[in-house]
């Protein structure tokens, strides 16, 4: 653990239910499955279960997202609770409202507004991202800063004593509220924030003539001022003036967590600082990596609902049938003995689909069957058809976001490859691991804190690992890992079987995060003690 060696104190285990029971309030941009783009609505989805499930009160905030397709029944069950805000900024004021559902031990609550009623995503839609994002993400937060002071869940509000979970940059104006709009007048005085980055790259930067719409006071400027690097400057009057949210959040927040060990470091570095490098490792002494569990009840072999046959560690026989279900569907040859590779993912530099589009037709000489599914770049989209076309009996591309497909295709690929230029933590090759589904990932971030190299040549094969991790990130170094991969799986049956056990045996579930979330919400406290 490379950020405890420069500085970040050691996260003990212990196996005892939580001590001090604190009020949790995550504020988030996803929570699956009510909304979802990617990890973060799975995190946001599953760990506060984890957090409730030890004793904790947990509320989890994000916008009540209406786009007019089936997804919008998945707020059917939240009510209305009658209570509305007025948030002062933009230079105008909006009211909210607030929506909330209580399962699995946790308050959810949703803020309407109409800004968050459009088709699309999240973020935005087919013409790319919304140009009023500032504003939806800043009413979010304003809405978030208030809920707990004025929601009656359960007959009683969280108060002023609670310990906001901000997640990336949509969130990232909590912490600063906290710290300019209300601790100078006394309240929340005792409220403490964690930042919880699961992507660096997007930081929320907008025109810093901006500053004035985000409802801060005019003096709380430097905490989310920032100056572009030169060669980011598009005019030479350009002073590279920007706001940048994230950046105050960094600054402002009690503590921060990364999603993986090796991502608390990486963004220390130049390479993954992404220009707020030098910032983050001033704070390094406030940052801890807990790599990411999954749940383990929606990614479950033995009962999915989304696959068409169930297996287990005890009895895998049925994961070849859920492979030539796959080719069935896909419209592939069936070959049950054919090495089936899987991608799944969003179609985006950040993860290595350029290499993927270098090496196709290396990869297509071979004789696997490999298939894709994700949406985003344009160009890569149009190539996964173009492929299809070309190589009908091998290469299938599914250009969208379904996450029945990517159960079945987690279940019925042999190997899943992530050649992610970076990754924070990386769900996918967790899934697969879970699945007996070999990961093929690039040595980065999370990717190399959770899949560990098998090496074939020792101990006759029957060593240790669960996948391969390959580096540098190039094309011969990808295809070389994914053509011992297949070698392994046609010739070394044994050696293939002892990698899927492996992968399927590990223990996956957010106990271990939640535990290690828990020490780091008691060094919160340590840092900085209540006042009263
Ligand atoms: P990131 O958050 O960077 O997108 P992660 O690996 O942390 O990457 O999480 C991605 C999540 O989104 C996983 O649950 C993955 O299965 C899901 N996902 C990504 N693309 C798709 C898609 N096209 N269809 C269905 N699920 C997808």
């Amino acid at each position: 653990n490379r950020a405890v060696e420069e500085g970040a104190a050691e996260i003990e285990y212990t196996t005892v239910k939580a001590e001090v029971i604190n009020n949790l309030v995550f504020v988030t941009s996803e929570a699956a499955p009510y909304s979802k783009t990617g990890g973060l609505g799975d995190v946001c989805g599953s760990l506060p279960i984890a957090l409730a499930g030890r004793g904790h009160r947990v509320m989890v905030i994000s916008p009540r997202y209406l786009n007019g397709t089936s997804a919008d029944k998945n707020y059917s069950r939240a009510k209305d609770l009658g209570v509305r805000v007025t948030v002062h900024c933009f230079g105008g004021s909006q009211e909210v409202s607030f929506y909330h559902e209580y399962r699995d031990g946790v308050d959810w609550v949703f803020i309407d507004h109409q800004s968050y009623h459009r088709p699309g995503n999240p973020y935005g839609d087919s013409k790319g991202a919304f140009g009023d994002n500032q504003f939806r993400f800043t009413l979010l937060c304003h809405a978030a800063c208030e809920a707990p002071l004025v929601l009656p869940l359960g007959g009683f509000t969280y108060g002023e004593k609670s310990l906001f979970l901000v997640n990336d940059w949509h969130a990232g104006l909590v912490p600063i509220l906290l710290a300019a709009k209300y601790r100078p007048y006394g309240v929340y005085k005792d409220a403490r924030s964690i930042l919880i980055i699961h992507n660096l790259a997007h930081q929320g930067v907008e025109p810093a003539a901006s500053y004035s719409n985000l409802g801060l006071p005019s003096e709380w400027y430097g905490a989310v001022g920032w100056v572009f690097p030169t060669w980011a400057r598009t005019h030479a009057l350009d002073t590279g003036e920007a706001v940048n949210v994230l950046k105050g959040a960094i600054v402002t927040s009690d503590r921060i967590i990364t999603v993986s060990q090796g991502y608390a470091w990486e963004i220390t570095t130049v390479e993954g600082g992404y220009g707020l490098q030098d910032l983050l490792s001033s704070r390094k002494s406030v940052i801890n990596g807990i790599t990411n569990g999954i749940n383990i009840d929606e990614w479950d072999p033995s009962k999915d609902e989304h696959i068409p046959f169930h297996y287990s560690l005890d009895d895998y026989s049925n994961k070849v049938k859920c492979k030539m279900a796959l080719q069935k569907e896909l419209g592939l040859p069936i070959r049950p003995e054919c090495p089936m590779i899987g991608f799944i993912g969003r179609l985006d530099y950040q993860k290595g689909i350029d290499l993927i589009q270098t090496a196709g037709p290396d990869l297509m000489v071979d004789d696997i069957q490999f298939v894709m599914l994700g949406s985003g770049d344009p160009k890569c989209e149009s190539w996964m058809r173009s492929m299809e076309e070309t190589y009908r009996d091998k290469f299938r591309g599914w250009v969208g976001f379904n996450v029945p497909i990517s159960h079945r295709i987690t279940a019925g690929c042999d190997i899943l490859l992530m050649p992610s230029r970076f990754e924070p933590c990386g769900l996918n090759q967790l899934y697969a691991m879970r699945y007996g589904t070999i990961p093929v990932v690039h040595a980065t971030g999370g990717l190399r804190d959770t899949v560990e190299n098998f090496n074939p040549y020792a101990e006759g094969g029957a060593g240790a690992g669960t996948g391969w991790v390959f580096s540098p990130l190039s094309k011969d170094s990808m295809v070389s890992a994914l053509r011992l991969s297949a070698a392994t799986y046609r010739e070394y049956k044994e050696s293939w079987e002892g990698l899927m056990r492996r992968g399927m045996s590990r223990n996956y579930s957010w106990e271990n995060a939640a535990v290690q979330y828990e020490q780091v919400f008691q060094w919160v406290f340590m840092d900085r003690p209540y006042i009263n």
